[in-house]
């Protein structure tokens, strides 16, 4: 079976809602994978920061084996022996008071819009159906229905309508804009610490405390969506930490489970998640003993392996090469950790063509909002590694061919 005829059949039977390149891979192991002709790549993006402990670990998925051939669900309806467990060492990892398990990012950030807007009413008593939670401008949560009916992005929202009421959208990066936007009947701040899918988008230095202080002097609760950014992404186990600060809430997903399966979590303080009582919420297979399992072992690498560590320094060392490339093509290069971006002068029409000349010579990586392309390898990646992808992204960045 060669390319062509995966891909036909991706393009006849499935819904055209994604552009992939056009390479079909197979088999992954650390940060390389292998596509159906055996050609081999390494892989710049990490499924959007969900392999960051690189692909197929052999420690996760030794546990998913093992956990596969004991008990894979019960429902909450029955209690499991890896939930307690899970709770236990996520809250202990990240100074956390109580978790709520869900399985994909945008089920999380729902569940948190949820267990705020309750808060609201029963604690901050704000008046029924009044309550308001503050975004940003180029905000990416997910794709339900609620979350894109505060995207700011056409695309997303074109067509989808109507949407969930009670949001209201600022600048981001505007501490100003938030003292602002607040009323007696906003209940919570939502926002990425670093906009990953707007092009790695850093705030000013300072931002995030500042917005730690709004929210504590308002009564807010600030939310900080690290389904991209955490689990040592950035350099830090969380990006929250880049300023020694502690939001209300964090929302994790991604490489909680390492890339081996569908985990997001909610994080927060005894109060928020304290507004959930038994029937307010729930996942059939949120919480079940199979993902909880994934996600201990997912954790238990991350740590133990100092991947956060390797984050920060390969991270560093990966910005300075590529900032020093002169290109005339390139306008910013900005990143933090292994999170990275790269933004291109808007009329070089488009990082879609640099990405396939990339991909053609064994760099994996993929453009956001056209002209950006983010380069998010494993956590677990060499210097080695990273000098071999230099050799081929340099030519590339600098000709805009190879
Ligand atoms: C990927 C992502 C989400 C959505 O996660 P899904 O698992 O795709 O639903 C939400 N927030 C951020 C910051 C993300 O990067």
């Amino acid at each position: 079976m060669d390319t062509q005829y995966f891909i036909d059949l991706e393009d006849r039977f499935g819904a055209h809602n994604y552009k992939p390149l056009d390479v079909v891979l197979q088999r992954g192991e650390g940060v390389w994978v292998w596509d159906v002709e055996g050609k081999k790549y390494l892989d710049c993006l990490s499924a959007y920061s969900a392999v960051n402990q690189g692909h197929s670990h052999p420690v996760i998925r030794q546990t998913m084996i093992e956990q596969v051939q004991k008990l894979t669900l019960t429902s909450r309806a029955f209690r499991n022996d890896q939930l307690g467990l899970f709770y236990k060492e996520i809250c202990a990892l990240t100074n956390t008071h109580k978790v709520l398990p869900m399985n994909s990012g945008a089920e999380a950030v729902e569940t948190v819009i949820k267990a705020v807007r309750k808060w609201g009413y029963k604690i901050k008593k704000v008046p029924k159906d009044q309550a308001e939670v503050i975004v940003c401008e180029n905000n990416f949560h997910g794709r339900t229905i609620s979350i894109i009916g505060f995207s700011t992005n056409e695309q997303t929202k074109d067509k989808f309508g109507p949407f969930t009421p009670g949001f209201k959208i600022i600048p981001f990066g505007d501490a100003e804009a938030l003292e602002n936007a607040i009323t007696p009947n906003t209940v919570a701040f939502l926002v990425e610490p670093i906009q990953g899918e707007a092009g790695v988008i850093i705030p000013p230095d300072g931002y995030l405390k500042k917005i730690r202080s709004i929210c504590e002097q308002h009564n807010i609760v600030l939310i900080l969506d690290e389904i991209q950014t955490g689990l040592g992404r950035t350099g830090k186990l969380l990006a929250e930490e880049h300023e020694g600060i502690e939001a209300d809430v964090t929302l994790i997903g991604k490489a909680l489970s390492g890339g081996l399966y569908p985990i997001s979590a909610v994080l927060s303080n005894t109060e928020v998640l304290g507004v959930f009582m038994p029937g307010d919420h729930g996942s059939t297979f949120g919480g079940n003993p199979l993902a909880c399992a994934v996600a201990r072992a997912a954790i238990k690498v991350l740590i133990e392996e100092k991947m956060i560590d390797n984050a920060a320094k390969m991270g560093k060392y990966f910005l300075s090469q590529l900032k020093g490339i002169k290109s005339p093509l390139i306008k910013e290069i900005r990143g933090k950790g292994l999170l990275i971006g790269v933004e291109f002068f808007p009329d070089i029409g488009g990082a879609h063509r640099l990405c396939e000349q990339l991909m053609e010579n064994g760099v994996l990586c993929k453009e956001t909002h056209d002209h950006i392309i983010r380069f998010a390898p494993p956590l677990i990646i060499s210097k080695e590694d990273i000098d071999w992808a230099l050799e081929i992204i340099e030519p590339v960045l600098r000709t805009g061919k190879i």
